[in-house]
């Protein structure tokens, strides 16, 4: 394998080669590599909830009343009562009809916009939008016209000029890589307008904005009317696993046929669906955690601002700080991991080339005084 050998290389030397970190702690504010500990910010856990004790609990009543593997796949006999119950409550949660549990959020995108959309019909993406999304358009065999970043403008003069069977619109609600939301009110009355159906992938914003963390299409009162695709991850603010779509009786018994990851697929454990029931609760019930959330990251802003960096527009937890190259953008993960705090570097291709970023993220469970840290440690460096 020399030619694969020689392309290694040269990723190394471009300063993109990836490699995953052991962790050797619980996911958490901080998290223990190679025995040593370190003030972390970033991992998806906004909400604090990965390593509850009432989700930890509800997994172990869980296991103890469902076994471990679900054994089949939903169509077979893999799905059981805390999958069914919990896509009641998904669906009550994001005011829809149904919702479907998919095992990742990956496969519910790309199941979705394959099961949707063909041959002779059109995507419309947002250049920055997940690759799972772009992924599931490649797959569907429906063109791809993506639009640069939240350009309406430009998203328009696409809708106009193709005249294809089925027109699918899809965004991130937040954007995973700039922590900014997508124009919704926009993009729904001009997919009505030109007869697209709008799909939001709110894997940020499910628990994390909006009323009672219902979503970004909730904080600017949208609904299934408006975007009648929603799809959820279970991984982030709920701190479990999997993910879902919701929407009307005939998207989701639509994916039931057809959407080829939740047919040819294990469901996931039950355990992790009762789990994820607990975790709902406290989504919906704890505000204080957003609440708190939201101290963080103006918080941070405002001690960012005085050390004179540019932030990118975002009032989630997601909070990038853009270094450029991608070889100064690890060098400065490297030198926070010296002081003790972990920031990933993220570059080229999950970012366009010449904007590689430390992705800075807060978590319910981080204290003032972690942004302080923070702050303090950034300061010298930058
Ligand atoms: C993380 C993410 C996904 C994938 O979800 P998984 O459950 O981790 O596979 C999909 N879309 C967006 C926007 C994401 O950030």
């Amino acid at each position: 394998m020399k030619a694969l050998s020689a392309e290694l290389a040269q990723r190394r030397e471009a300063s993109l080669y990836r490699t995953p970190r052991v962790l050797e702690s619980a996911q958490g504010p901080t998290v223990r590599i190679s025995g040593k500990t370190y003030l972390s910010f970033c991992s998806n856990d906004y909400l604090g909830l990965a390593n509850h004790p009432k989700v930890i609990e509800a997994l172990k009543e869980g296991t103890s009343r469902y076994g471990v593997g679900s054994g089949a796949a939903h169509l077979v006999t893999g799905h059981s009562t805390p999958h069914h119950a919990l896509e009641e409550e998904l669906a009550e949660f994001t005011g829809r009809q149904r919702a479907l549990l998919f095992s990742t959020g990956y496969m519910a995108n790309i199941g979705t916009i394959s099961a949707l959309v063909g041959r002779g019909d059109t995507v419309f993406e947002d250049r920055v939008n997940h690759a799972s999304l772009l992924d599931g358009a490649l797959l569907s065999q429906a063109r791809l016209q993506r639009f640069p970043h939240k350009d309406i403008d430009a998203l328009e003069r696409h809708l106009a000029t193709h005249h294809d069977k089925r027109k699918l619109v899809v965004t991130d609600g937040v954007f995973s890589m700039d922590g900014d939301i997508a124009p919704l009110p926009d993009l729904a009355t001009l997919s009505r307008h030109y007869g697209a159906w709008l799909m939001v992938d709110d894997a940020h914003g499910l628990g994390v904005v909006g009323n009672h963390g219902a979503g970004s299409l909730s904080r600017h009162g949208l609904n299934s009317d408006d975007a009648p695709i929603l799809v959820g991850t279970l991984g982030k603010a709920f701190g479990t696993f999997g993910a879902f779509v919701a929407g009307d009786e005939a998207l989701i018994e639509t994916l039931i046929q057809k959407a080829r990851t939740y047919i040819y697929t294990t469901a996931i454990p039950p355990a992790i669906a009762h789990a994820t029931r607990a975790s709902l609760r406290l989504v919906k019930e704890e505000h204080w955690r957003r609440r708190h959330l939201e101290k963080l990251v103006k918080r941070f802003r405002d001690g960012a601002r005085q050390l004179g960096t540019t932030l990118l527009e975002s009032a989630t937890p997601i909070q990038p700080l853009i270094i450029g190259e991608a070889a100064d953008a690890l060098s400065l993960s490297e030198s926070l991991k010296e002081k003790g705090i972990l920031i990933t570097a993220i570059r080229p291709p999950t970012v366009a080339k010449g904007s590689a970023r430390l992705r800075i993220t807060f978590s319910a469970n981080h204290k003032s005084g972690d942004i302080d840290r923070l702050l303090e440690t950034l300061q010298p460096l930058l």
